[in-house]
């Protein structure tokens, strides 16, 4: 007999998202294991340090099945790792769902089904990370799709700032700066924006100022 499609889960559950464009709303989390990155600031190690569980896309399924009309958020560590992804994202897709993809922009987004809203990190310097980033993804981006840069200093400002007045990517996707809580002051920030107009958004993580010190399940 054919072994349904698994894949290897860190956590499912049922929260408040805190992070892009949709933060603030009611979201269904699908974290899954294994990361092929090592950020300097990580703060879910958990999704690589410990085995994941395995679960098949039907058992996922019929947990998201149990929050009806809200965002599927597809998270991790990095959740393209697993080619298993790919279905179950045409899954949710089918069943209706509104999918968010959650991605460290190492891994190229051509085989991301159409219709997934695609909320892609461009790691910064400070996260030792940066040069992980697939450029090819930039291009391959567009309206429903989110960019977030993690920023831990003013060095990261710069560099993430001379990005975006290259590329002009804020004329095609949302573009959030989120700084690394205890490393970069929220209000510096703010006034770095403000001083230059950098057309984009400040992020604080929802979750964090919510719920602070809990790191997993939210
Ligand atoms: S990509 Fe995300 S999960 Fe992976 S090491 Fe970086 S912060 Fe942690």
């Amino acid at each position: 007999m054919k072994t349904p499609p698994r894949l290897e889960v860190s956590e499912l559950f049922f929260s408040i998202q805190g992070e892009s464009s949709y933060a603030g709303q009611p979201c269904v989390f699908i974290r899954l294991s294994g990361c092929n990155l090592r950020c300097r600031y990580c703060d879910a190690g958990y999704t690589y340090e410990e085995p994941g569980t395995p679960r098949d896309i039907g058992e996922i399924l019929s947990f998201a099945g149990q929050y009806p009309g809200f965002p599927v958020e597809i998270t991790g560590g990095e959740p393209l790792l697993q080619k298993n992804v790919y279905p179950l994202m045409e899954e949710l897709l089918k069943a209706g769902r509104k999918v968010l993809l959650e991605t460290n922009g190492s891994i190229n987004l051509a085989r991301v089904p159409a219709g997934v809203a695609r909320i892609m990190d461009v790691k910064c310097p400070g996260s030792n990370m940066h040069e992980h980033l697939k450029k090819e993804n930039l291009g391959l981006l567009g309206p429903g799709d989110e960019l977030k840069f993690v920023l831990c200093s003013r060095t990261d400002y710069d560099w993430a700032a001379a990005l975006i007045r290259k590329t002009a990517l804020n004329k095609s996707v949302t573009i959030h700066f989120s700084p690394v809580q205890g490393e970069l002051d929220p209000a510096r920030l703010a006034e770095w924006l403000l001083e230059d107009r950098l057309p984009v958004r400040l992020q604080l993580q929802l979750h964090k100022i919510i719920w602070p010190g809990i790191d997993r399940g939210k």
